[in-house]
């Protein structure tokens, strides 16, 4: 591997990277790269950029759809203590980009510091759910950033403040190729008042979204003033199947994945979906799962 010699102890070859995702599909990684430090990572991403080879970041994998053929390049997922760590300060908490969000939502609770709260059952990382601005009815993570620090695709790294970054609908002007960590604002705040409202938030999501099966979340997003679920349900797709793939019976935007589901399963039940809402209501429906 000379490509990444003298880094062998971080790099693998042809690593299936099902069990990296929460659909639990998809083929190998051709390089699963799992740095622990910033000069790792700087390391890997300088080579990379002199070999061209493509780089993708993965992060909880909650929100991702990977081809059964697999991913050519270079998966990288951050790992270890420096890119796990979490600090609660007296305004808030910095975390890297590896920490795990339902975590550090916990513990905030412990911490009695209110903010983190409106994610509550939202599955994956930090570093993806900066990326992706992860939220919902209750409050969006963007809200909350005061910085993020960042490395681009040379390896240089550098820190984006709360001015400098915009927020929108699961979308984020970050372009910078990695998400190192970032820093939230908190407001100190009762435990028992945090806590009754992650149980809100819990109880209701529970209600309404198929959270014990394997899924990535919403598929689609909602269109501007619309809601894709109601009108994926108002189409008469719930239960809708291929192979193992099946459009939800508790929330028509979640696709729900059999064992042994194959992502051209879900790749197919997308179009049906896509096909058949646009028909009935001229709606085309933009993805919100990325598809590697
Ligand atoms: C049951 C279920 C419920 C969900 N509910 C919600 C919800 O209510 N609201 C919501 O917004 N989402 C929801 N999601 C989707 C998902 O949880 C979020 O999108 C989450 O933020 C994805 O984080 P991740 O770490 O898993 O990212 P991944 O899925 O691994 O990656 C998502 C994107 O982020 C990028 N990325 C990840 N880490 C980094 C990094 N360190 N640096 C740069 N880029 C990075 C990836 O390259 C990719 O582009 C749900 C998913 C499931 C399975």
């Amino acid at each position: 591997m000379t490509l990444f010699a003298g880094l062998e102890q971080i790099v693998k070859t042809e690593v299936p990277l099902a069990s990296y995702t929460w659909m639990r599909i998809g083929g190998p990684a051709q390089y699963f790269i799992e740095p622990t430090t910033p000069e790792q990572l700087a390391e890997v991403l300088r080579r990379c950029r002199e070999n061209e080879v493509p780089v993708r970041i993965l992060g909880g994998g909650a929100n991702l759809l990977i081809d059964d053929s697999g991913v050519r390049g270079a998966v990288v997922r951050l790992a270890g203590e420096t890119f796990g760590r979490v600090r609660f300060t007296k305004d808030g908490v910095e975390a890297g980009a590896a920490a795990e969000l339902h975590r550090i939502v916990l513990r905030s609770v412990r911490e009695g510091m209110s903010g983190m709260e409106c994610l509550a059952g939202i599955p994956g990382s930090i570093g993806g759910a900066v990326r992706m601005n992860a939220g919902g009815a209750f409050g969006d993570i963007g809200n909350m950033v005061e910085s993020v620090d960042l490395m681009d695709s040379d390896g240089v790294g550098f820190t984006r403040l709360r001015g400098e970054l915009v927020f929108g609908y699961r979308h984020t002007n970050i372009s910078a190729k990695v998400i190192l960590g970032a820093q939230f604002r908190l407001m100190p705040d009762d435990p028992r008042r945090i806590l009754n409202q992650v149980k809100r938030i819990w109880i209701y999501k529970k209600n309404t979204q198929p959270l014990w099966v394997r899924s990535a979340g919403c598929i689609f997003k909602n269109p501007r003033g619309l809601s894709a679920g109601a009108l994926i349900d108002k189409s008469g797709l719930k239960g809708r199947r291929t192979g193992g793939a099946q459009v939800s019976d508790r929330h028509a935007n979640f696709i729900i994945a059999d064992p042994g589901t194959r992502a051209s399963d879900v790749l197919k039940l997308i179009n049906i979906i896509r096909e058949d809402v646009y028909k009935r209501w001229e709606v085309y429906l933009e993805l919100e799962v990325e598809v590697w």
